[in-house]
């Protein structure tokens, strides 16, 4: 008697477009064909037929671009007035789930890929690997100082080298992808200075040496001056939001931005804004607001390794898809229309350490795709004209249905 031998093979898809964007050209390829084998690319052609057998989805006039990646998300905050409140009133239960429809709600606005630099007691952490998800990389509770930005998150270290390697360890051995840091204070803790560093020089050193001890990245949320000095010194990897926030405008000192760019650190821009009749930026934002962009471009033109990281989640203008909006915004600075792709696609991928399965239609690459109305490259409001969200090769449901109905 023998047994059927039966392959692990299932039916291969072929997506079908007008153009497509592969995440890292300079242009768009004219009739593209995508071949998929469950959750894997394995074929990217132009003007070719689809291998028999294969199931074809015809997405005529559309744009194939590889799934947004989005560096910097909150999925435990709400995108609310309040998220912070909002997140205090929920037990674990009730905030997994609100985090479950934060990160549906990104996928069906197009973000396959989201890096979390902040939940609350590593939440995130039993998000990751669910189908339905984003594929999701997690920081757990930022490590902060006793009474620190977020402190409520649960990431509070002792102020001592002790205690903040001993907060690292902890990260470490939960499992997180990441350690995020919070080098300043920040505006949504009471108490907290924006234009003040919250640890030593010594202690952010000891905290990014004992994360590279165990083979994680650091990122540091720094807006002050010398938060953002002290994290390209202790060798942090990345640095999020990089304001130069001082405590009544924002500084531009040319020797650090030019340090930030040889050093390789990574800049996070926190870019993408859903426009919302009646909510403005405070006036302490609207204030340094246009010092923040020009100091933006300073970095783009000093040659920085820029990201579009969107800290989607901590309030209305910042709907857990808003990594849409970046590519507009940093078009505005002077950044080229391809390469303002790139940073919210493959360079994302690439800095978050999933450049081997992210952010580009491969062979070999995850099919993560999205499909859009228009040409990306030409006009990055395309983005928001969804036709199709695949995420490892499934298709998202009510893909492009990015707003709650009222
Ligand atoms: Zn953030």
């Amino acid at each position: 008697m023998t047994t059927p031998i039966v392959t692990e093979r299932g039916r291969l898809t072929a997506l079908r477009a007008t153009w497509l964007f592969d995440g890292t050209g300079a242009a768009l390829i004219p009739d593209p064909l995508v071949v998929i084998d469950g959750g894997t690319i394995v074929v990217v052609d132009s003007g070719a037929a689809a291998p028999s057998g294969a199931d074809v989805i015809d997405l005529g006039g559309a744009a194939l671009l590889p799934g947004l990646v989005d560096t910097h998300v909150h999925l435990a905050f709400d995108a609310s007035a309040d998220p912070v409140g909002a997140l205090a009133g929920r037990d674990d239960e009730q905030a997994t789930q609100a985090m479950i429809r934060a990160a549906q709600a990104a996928l069906r606005g197009g973000v396959t890929t989201v890096r979390d630099l902040g939940d609350r007691d590593y939440l995130s952490l039993g998000l990751r690997g669910r189908p339905g998800l984003p594929t999701i990389a997690a920081a757990g509770p930022p490590v902060t100082t006793p009474a620190g930005h977020c402190h409520y998150l649960g990431g509070v270290a002792e102020s001592t080298e002790a205690g903040v390697r001993a907060a690292v360890r902890e990260h470490v051995e939960r499992g997180v992808d990441v350690i995020k840091i919070m080098a300043s204070g920040g505006t949504l803790t009471p108490g907290t200075y924006q234009h003040l560093a919250q640890f030593t020089p010594e202690l952010l050193r000891a905290a990014v040496d004992e994360a590279h001890r165990h083979g994680l990245q650091v990122t540091a949320h720094a807006h002050a001056v010398a938060a953002i000095a002290d994290g390209v010194a202790a060798g942090a990897d990345g640095l999020e939001h990089v304001s130069f926030w001082t405590e009544d405008s924002v500084d531009s000192p040319a020797e650090l931005i030019q340090l930030i760019a040889d050093r390789r650190t990574i800049v996070g821009l926190t870019v993408g804004l859903v426009p919302v009749p009646g909510m403005e930026p405070p006036p302490v934002v609207r204030a340094r607001l246009p010092l923040i962009v020009a100091n933006m471009k300073r970095l783009y033109e000093a040659g920085a390794l820029m990201v579009g990281g969107s800290d989607a989640g901590i309030g209305p203008v910042k709907p857990h898809d808003v990594v849409r909006y970046a590519p507009a915004m940093l078009r505005d600075i002077g950044i080229g229309p391809a390469e303002v792709l790139r940073m919210v696609t493959s360079t994302a991928a690439a800095v978050i350490g999933l450049g081997h399965r992210k952010g580009r239609i491969a062979p070999g690459y995850d099919a993560d795709i999205l499909a859009v109305d228009g040409d990306p490259i030409a006009d990055p409001d395309a983005l928001h004209r969804i036709r199709a969200v695949y995420a490892r090769g499934a298709a998202v449901p009510e893909a492009g249905r990015t707003r709650p109905t009222p």
